[in-house]
């Protein structure tokens, strides 16, 4: 496999891990079972609902949300970054 741009032909290509690329941590750091627990209390109170009952109804939206998050990621796959034209694409296409 030679490692040239599919786009400008540049060699100037680095493989890039995509173990490190955080595309998805963000938000599913933000929606945890625990954050949407909280909220759920606060909801609960301002509606003058037991707090409990917010607390397991942001912790189960909270987990349905995450599992939804967890099988909708792509699977991680290996990208290229061109440093002659800044474009990033995956590694089958290398050619
Ligand atoms: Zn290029």
């Amino acid at each position: 496999m030679s490692l040239s741009c599919p786009f400008c032909h540049s060699t100037e290509v680095m493989l890039v891990d995509a173990s490190t690329q955080q595309s998805n941590t963000t938000l599913s750091s933000l929606v945890t079972p625990t954050t949407l627990g909280a909220l759920g209390t606060t909801v609960a109170k301002s509606f003058n609902l037991p707090p409990i009952i917010g607390g397991i109804a942001g912790t189960v939206i909270g987990s349905v949300l995450n599992s939804f998050t967890e099988t909708s990621a792509p699977p991680p796959q290996n990208l290229c970054f061109c440093h002659n034209c800044y474009q990033k694409f995956p590694t089958h296409l290398l050619h």
